[in-house]
């Protein structure tokens, strides 16, 4: 079990989360996120303080990113169908043992930002193939 909360301590939430990170360079995360997303997927997420000031905006078809109203740290992004959440790994208060896995729409990374732990990468075309959803896929 590991907790995090916001720049200004206003969101708490405690999660049992994956060692792996996720690191998405698409355009939607850079707005968001200013550089890459760095995501860790979590179980259990719960927020256990200020649950008033936590704020979900729907980014997308699928997806919605979940942020503090009181200081705009973003602290997750979530798909509620099939239902998964990603929390913000720079939001977590212990990220000991986390390591990066996998790097998202590699083909948007800036220039000069490749990590320096090599990681499993996946395209733009090879993430909306793997991610989106499919016409006739059963609901
Ligand atoms: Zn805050
Ligand atoms: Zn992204």
């Amino acid at each position: 079990m590991r907790t995090g909360q916001c720049l200004c301590s206003a969101v708490q939430y405690r999660a049992q989360t994956a060692e792996a990170v996720s690191v998405c360079y698409c355009k939607m995360c850079q707005r968001w996120a200013s550089g890459a997303f760095m995501g860790v997927m979590a179980e259990g997420f719960e927020v256990t303080a200020g649950s008033a000031h936590l704020k979900v905006a729907k980014t997308s078809e699928w997806a919605e990113r979940g942020f503090c109203d009181q200081c705009g740290s973003n602290l997750f992004y979530r798909v509620p169908e099939p239902g998964y959440i990603s929390v913000a790994f720079g939001s977590l208060d212990d990220t000991s043992g986390l390591q990066p896995s996998v790097q998202y729409y590699v083909d948007k990374r800036p220039e000069g930002f490749a990590l320096a732990t090599k990681t499993k990468e996946m395209t733009e075309a090879e993430c909306v193939a793997f991610f989106a959803p499919k016409e006739g896929d059963q609901p």
